[in-house]
Protein backbone atom coordinates (compact mmCIF):
# COMPACT_ATOMS: atom_id res chain seq x y z
CA UNK A 1 0.00 0.00 0.00
CA UNK A 2 1.39 3.36 -0.99
CA UNK A 3 -0.87 5.32 0.77
CA UNK A 4 -0.24 5.50 4.13
CA UNK A 5 -3.95 4.47 6.56
CA UNK A 6 -4.85 7.66 8.65
CA UNK A 7 -6.21 6.78 12.01
CA UNK A 8 -10.02 7.87 12.70
CA UNK A 9 -8.11 11.10 14.50
CA UNK A 10 -5.48 12.02 11.80
CA UNK A 11 -8.50 11.67 8.85
CA UNK A 12 -10.57 14.45 10.69
CA UNK A 13 -7.62 15.97 12.37
CA UNK A 14 -7.14 19.08 9.90
CA UNK A 15 -10.82 20.05 10.40
CA UNK A 16 -10.87 20.21 13.82
CA UNK A 17 -9.45 23.11 15.63
CA UNK A 18 -10.95 25.68 12.66
CA UNK A 19 -14.63 23.92 13.33
CA UNK A 20 -14.69 24.60 16.73
CA UNK A 21 -14.70 28.27 16.58
CA UNK A 22 -16.49 28.20 13.73
CA UNK A 23 -19.87 29.96 14.39
CA UNK A 24 -23.21 28.93 13.10
CA UNK A 25 -24.25 31.25 10.37
CA UNK A 26 -26.93 29.03 9.18
CA UNK A 27 -25.09 28.01 5.97
CA UNK A 28 -23.14 25.25 5.40
CA UNK A 29 -19.97 25.15 3.56
CA UNK A 30 -20.87 22.17 1.88
CA UNK A 31 -23.83 22.13 -0.75
CA UNK A 32 -26.84 19.77 0.25
CA UNK A 33 -26.43 16.70 -2.47
CA UNK A 34 -30.04 16.56 -2.49
CA UNK A 35 -30.83 20.22 -3.98
CA UNK A 36 -27.92 22.33 -3.78
CA UNK A 37 -28.71 24.88 -1.28
CA UNK A 38 -26.48 26.03 1.85
CA UNK A 39 -29.36 27.10 4.05
CA UNK A 40 -28.98 24.21 6.87
CA UNK A 41 -29.75 24.10 10.43
CA UNK A 42 -26.92 23.08 12.57
CA UNK A 43 -27.68 19.93 14.60
CA UNK A 44 -24.97 18.97 16.15
CA UNK A 45 -21.29 19.82 16.41
CA UNK A 46 -19.00 16.62 16.22
CA UNK A 47 -15.82 16.59 17.61
CA UNK A 48 -14.49 17.63 13.92
CA UNK A 49 -17.41 19.06 11.63
CA UNK A 50 -20.81 19.93 12.60
CA UNK A 51 -24.27 18.06 11.45
CA UNK A 52 -26.32 19.92 9.90
CA UNK A 53 -29.83 19.67 8.36
CA UNK A 54 -30.47 21.24 4.88
CA UNK A 55 -33.47 24.13 5.28
CA UNK A 56 -34.75 23.22 2.30
CA UNK A 57 -35.10 19.44 1.62
CA UNK A 58 -34.56 17.90 4.74
CA UNK A 59 -30.99 16.09 4.25
CA UNK A 60 -28.84 15.34 7.04
CA UNK A 61 -25.24 15.68 6.82
CA UNK A 62 -21.89 16.27 7.76
CA UNK A 63 -20.48 19.08 6.42
CA UNK A 64 -16.93 18.83 5.79
CA UNK A 65 -15.54 17.53 2.39
CA UNK A 66 -12.96 14.70 2.31
CA UNK A 67 -9.97 14.08 -0.02
CA UNK A 68 -11.24 10.68 -1.58
CA UNK A 69 -7.82 9.28 -1.20
CA UNK A 70 -7.78 10.22 2.46
CA UNK A 71 -11.22 8.02 2.89
CA UNK A 72 -10.19 5.30 0.70
CA UNK A 73 -7.20 5.03 3.44
CA UNK A 74 -9.68 5.47 5.77
CA UNK A 75 -11.27 2.38 4.79
CA UNK A 76 -8.77 0.25 3.86
CA UNK A 77 -6.41 -2.28 6.13
CA UNK A 78 -8.43 -3.98 9.15
CA UNK A 79 -11.21 -0.80 8.81
CA UNK A 80 -14.03 -3.81 9.33
CA UNK A 81 -12.46 -5.27 12.66
CA UNK A 82 -11.80 -1.43 13.90
CA UNK A 83 -15.73 -0.72 13.04
CA UNK A 84 -17.20 -3.23 14.87
CA UNK A 85 -17.14 -3.22 18.83
CA UNK A 86 -17.80 -6.51 19.32
CA UNK A 87 -15.98 -9.63 18.31
CA UNK A 88 -16.30 -9.29 14.61
CA UNK A 89 -16.99 -13.68 13.33
CA UNK A 90 -20.26 -13.37 15.77
CA UNK A 91 -20.94 -10.07 14.84
CA UNK A 92 -20.71 -11.11 11.34
CA UNK A 93 -22.71 -13.95 11.47
CA UNK A 94 -25.71 -11.76 12.88
CA UNK A 95 -25.45 -8.79 11.04
CA UNK A 96 -25.83 -11.10 7.68
CA UNK A 97 -28.94 -12.88 9.25
CA UNK A 98 -30.07 -9.17 9.21
CA UNK A 99 -29.45 -8.44 5.98
CA UNK A 100 -30.94 -11.54 4.54
CA UNK A 101 -34.20 -10.89 6.26
CA UNK A 102 -34.24 -7.57 4.57
CA UNK A 103 -32.80 -8.91 1.06
CA UNK A 104 -36.39 -11.53 1.52
CA UNK A 105 -38.39 -8.67 1.37
CA UNK A 106 -36.86 -7.25 -1.80
CA UNK A 107 -36.55 -10.72 -3.30
CA UNK A 108 -40.28 -12.12 -2.78
CA UNK A 109 -40.97 -10.12 -6.57
CA UNK A 110 -37.78 -10.85 -8.07
CA UNK A 111 -37.14 -14.50 -9.64
CA UNK A 112 -33.34 -14.38 -9.49
CA UNK A 113 -30.58 -13.28 -11.63
CA UNK A 114 -27.71 -11.25 -11.10
CA UNK A 115 -27.19 -10.06 -7.57
CA UNK A 116 -24.12 -7.27 -6.96
CA UNK A 117 -23.90 -6.87 -2.84
CA UNK A 118 -22.14 -2.98 -3.55
CA UNK A 119 -19.73 -2.64 -0.51
CA UNK A 120 -19.49 -6.83 0.14
CA UNK A 121 -16.10 -6.55 2.60
CA UNK A 122 -15.12 -10.01 2.63
CA UNK A 123 -18.74 -11.37 1.32
CA UNK A 124 -20.27 -11.98 4.78
CA UNK A 125 -23.92 -11.84 3.03
CA UNK A 126 -23.00 -13.64 0.27
CA UNK A 127 -21.83 -16.66 1.66
CA UNK A 128 -24.80 -16.54 4.30
CA UNK A 129 -27.12 -15.99 0.83
CA UNK A 130 -25.07 -19.00 -0.92
CA UNK A 131 -25.01 -21.08 2.58
CA UNK A 132 -28.58 -20.84 2.45
CA UNK A 133 -29.28 -22.33 -1.45
CA UNK A 134 -29.62 -18.74 -2.82
CA UNK A 135 -26.81 -19.48 -5.00
CA UNK A 136 -28.95 -21.76 -7.14
CA UNK A 137 -31.01 -18.76 -8.49
CA UNK A 138 -28.52 -15.84 -7.94
CA UNK A 139 -25.63 -15.43 -9.78
CA UNK A 140 -24.09 -13.41 -6.57
CA UNK A 141 -20.97 -11.47 -6.65
CA UNK A 142 -19.43 -8.51 -4.68
CA UNK A 143 -17.88 -5.41 -5.03
CA UNK A 144 -15.63 -3.36 -2.33
CA UNK A 145 -12.78 -0.86 -2.09
CA UNK A 146 -10.98 -2.96 0.62
CA UNK A 147 -8.54 -5.26 -1.33
CA UNK A 148 -7.95 -7.58 2.41
CA UNK A 149 -11.04 -7.84 2.69
CA UNK A 150 -11.52 -9.08 -0.35
CA UNK A 151 -8.87 -11.36 -0.60
CA UNK A 152 -10.71 -12.89 2.54
CA UNK A 153 -13.57 -13.64 0.27
CA UNK A 154 -12.23 -14.54 -2.77
CA UNK A 155 -10.17 -17.03 -0.70
CA UNK A 156 -13.79 -18.63 0.45
CA UNK A 157 -14.48 -19.18 -3.38
CA UNK A 158 -16.47 -16.27 -3.52
CA UNK A 159 -16.87 -14.01 -6.90
CA UNK A 160 -15.70 -10.26 -5.33
CA UNK A 161 -13.97 -7.31 -7.04
CA UNK A 162 -11.56 -5.63 -5.26
CA UNK A 163 -12.01 -1.75 -6.34
CA UNK A 164 -14.86 0.97 -7.30
CA UNK A 165 -17.93 0.13 -9.22
CA UNK A 166 -16.41 1.67 -12.49
CA UNK A 167 -13.29 -0.78 -12.15
CA UNK A 168 -15.49 -3.63 -11.56
CA UNK A 169 -16.62 -2.99 -15.73
CA UNK A 170 -20.11 -4.64 -14.98
CA UNK A 171 -22.10 -3.78 -18.35
CA UNK A 172 -25.08 -1.67 -18.07
CA UNK A 173 -28.61 -3.10 -17.54
CA UNK A 174 -27.16 -6.34 -16.68
CA UNK A 175 -28.22 -6.66 -13.01
CA UNK A 176 -31.65 -8.47 -11.18
CA UNK A 177 -30.74 -6.53 -7.87
CA UNK A 178 -28.49 -4.65 -6.11
CA UNK A 179 -28.18 -4.43 -2.70
CA UNK A 180 -25.86 -1.75 -0.70
CA UNK A 181 -25.90 -2.25 3.40
CA UNK A 182 -24.31 0.01 5.48
CA UNK A 183 -22.54 1.63 2.72
CA UNK A 184 -24.49 4.87 1.34
CA UNK A 185 -23.87 6.78 4.30
CA UNK A 186 -19.90 6.64 4.18
CA UNK A 187 -20.04 8.48 0.53
CA UNK A 188 -18.88 11.06 -0.28
CA UNK A 189 -20.97 11.59 -3.35
CA UNK A 190 -24.10 9.20 -3.06
CA UNK A 191 -26.30 10.58 -5.73
CA UNK A 192 -23.63 9.59 -8.27
CA UNK A 193 -22.90 6.44 -6.62
CA UNK A 194 -26.56 5.61 -7.03
CA UNK A 195 -26.77 6.62 -10.37
CA UNK A 196 -24.08 4.98 -11.33
CA UNK A 197 -25.29 1.43 -9.46
CA UNK A 198 -29.25 2.51 -11.19
CA UNK A 199 -27.30 1.99 -14.62
CA UNK A 200 -26.06 -1.07 -13.89
CA UNK A 201 -29.77 -2.60 -13.13
CA UNK A 202 -32.18 -3.81 -15.97
CA UNK A 203 -35.54 -2.18 -16.60
CA UNK A 204 -37.35 -3.06 -13.32
CA UNK A 205 -34.71 -4.32 -11.51
CA UNK A 206 -34.30 -3.40 -7.92
CA UNK A 207 -31.67 -1.61 -5.05
CA UNK A 208 -32.15 -2.39 -1.29
CA UNK A 209 -30.10 0.60 0.55
CA UNK A 210 -29.94 0.15 4.23
CA UNK A 211 -28.52 3.46 6.05
CA UNK A 212 -28.87 4.50 9.74
CA UNK A 213 -31.78 6.61 9.78
CA UNK A 214 -32.32 9.80 9.94
CA UNK A 215 -34.78 10.58 12.20
CA UNK A 216 -34.48 7.36 14.85
CA UNK A 217 -35.11 7.68 18.33
CA UNK A 218 -31.46 7.50 19.41
CA UNK A 219 -30.39 10.72 17.47
CA UNK A 220 -33.15 12.48 18.77
CA UNK A 221 -32.26 11.03 22.44
CA UNK A 222 -28.42 11.97 21.58
CA UNK A 223 -29.62 15.64 20.13
CA UNK A 224 -31.12 15.80 23.23
CA UNK A 225 -28.82 14.88 25.69
CA UNK A 226 -25.86 17.26 23.75
CA UNK A 227 -28.31 20.23 24.43
CA UNK A 228 -28.74 19.43 27.72
CA UNK A 229 -25.49 17.62 28.99
CA UNK A 230 -23.11 19.04 27.05
CA UNK A 231 -19.39 17.46 27.41
CA UNK A 232 -20.67 15.38 30.21
CA UNK A 233 -22.51 13.29 27.56
CA UNK A 234 -20.23 13.75 24.43
CA UNK A 235 -19.40 10.19 24.41
CA UNK A 236 -22.98 8.82 23.64
CA UNK A 237 -23.68 11.92 21.19
CA UNK A 238 -20.51 10.77 19.47
CA UNK A 239 -21.67 7.12 19.87
CA UNK A 240 -24.40 7.83 17.30
CA UNK A 241 -23.18 10.29 15.53
CA UNK A 242 -20.21 8.03 13.52
CA UNK A 243 -18.08 10.13 12.17
CA UNK A 244 -17.73 8.10 9.14
CA UNK A 245 -20.97 8.11 8.36
CA UNK A 246 -21.90 11.45 5.94
CA UNK A 247 -25.24 11.29 5.50
CA UNK A 248 -28.68 10.56 8.21
CA UNK A 249 -31.47 9.23 5.08
CA UNK A 250 -34.96 9.40 6.26
CA UNK A 251 -38.00 8.04 3.58
CA UNK A 252 -38.30 11.88 1.94
CA UNK A 253 -34.63 12.24 1.64
CA UNK A 254 -33.89 8.91 0.13
CA UNK A 255 -36.82 9.16 -2.67
CA UNK A 256 -35.18 12.30 -3.50
CA UNK A 257 -32.07 10.50 -3.84
CA UNK A 258 -33.61 7.45 -5.44
CA UNK A 259 -35.59 10.36 -7.89
CA UNK A 260 -32.24 12.22 -8.67
CA UNK A 261 -30.33 8.48 -9.56
CA UNK A 262 -33.26 7.77 -12.24
CA UNK A 263 -34.99 5.12 -9.59
CA UNK A 264 -38.34 5.01 -8.07
CA UNK A 265 -38.81 4.10 -4.59
CA UNK A 266 -41.12 1.44 -4.00
CA UNK A 267 -40.70 0.17 -0.36
CA UNK A 268 -39.29 1.80 3.08
CA UNK A 269 -39.21 0.18 6.33
CA UNK A 270 -37.45 0.41 9.60
CA UNK A 271 -35.56 -1.78 11.76
CA UNK A 272 -33.49 -1.40 15.19
CA UNK A 273 -29.61 -2.36 14.87
CA UNK A 274 -27.16 -5.21 14.93
CA UNK A 275 -25.94 -3.67 18.63
CA UNK A 276 -29.74 -3.25 19.97
CA UNK A 277 -30.57 -6.54 18.42
CA UNK A 278 -27.00 -7.89 19.97
CA UNK A 279 -26.04 -6.34 22.56
CA UNK A 280 -22.11 -6.81 23.90
CA UNK A 281 -23.44 -6.70 27.30
CA UNK A 282 -25.59 -7.34 29.89
CA UNK A 283 -25.82 -2.90 30.50
CA UNK A 284 -26.36 -2.22 26.74
CA UNK A 285 -28.80 -5.11 26.44
CA UNK A 286 -30.70 -3.68 28.62
CA UNK A 287 -30.81 -0.06 27.37
CA UNK A 288 -31.12 -1.51 23.86
CA UNK A 289 -34.21 -3.23 25.12
CA UNK A 290 -35.64 -0.16 26.78
CA UNK A 291 -34.35 1.88 23.61
CA UNK A 292 -35.55 -0.62 20.84
CA UNK A 293 -39.43 -1.17 22.67
CA UNK A 294 -39.79 2.83 22.48
CA UNK A 295 -38.37 3.19 19.27
CA UNK A 296 -40.87 0.60 17.91
CA UNK A 297 -44.13 2.32 19.73
CA UNK A 298 -43.07 5.40 18.01
CA UNK A 299 -41.91 4.10 14.73
CA UNK A 300 -38.73 5.97 15.26
CA UNK A 301 -36.32 2.66 15.00
CA UNK A 302 -33.08 2.65 14.16
CA UNK A 303 -32.21 1.78 10.70
CA UNK A 304 -34.07 2.42 7.75
CA UNK A 305 -34.36 0.48 4.83
CA UNK A 306 -35.52 1.51 1.20
CA UNK A 307 -36.26 -0.23 -2.06
CA UNK A 308 -36.11 1.34 -5.37
CA UNK A 309 -36.82 -0.07 -8.66
CA UNK A 310 -35.24 0.90 -11.95
CA UNK A 311 -38.34 2.38 -14.17
CA UNK A 312 -39.22 -0.18 -17.04
ZN1 LIG B 1 -31.40 20.17 0.43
Amino acid sequence: MTHPVPSKKELFQHVEAPRELAKDDGQALKPCALCGGRAAKRLYMQAHFPVVRCRNCGLIYADEHFKDADLAAFYSGDYYTRAYVCHPKEIDKKIADGYVAAFDRMGRTLKGGELLDFGSARGTFLSELRRRGYGERWNLRGVDINADEVSMGLAQGLNLHAGDLASARIPDESLDAITAFSVVEHLQDPISVLRDLGAKLRPGGKLLVHVPSGECLIIRAALLADRIGGRSTRAFTDSVFHEEHLYYFTPRTLTHAFQLAGLRAVQFGFEPSYLETHPPSPLVALAAWTMRGTAFLVRRQTMLYGIAERPA
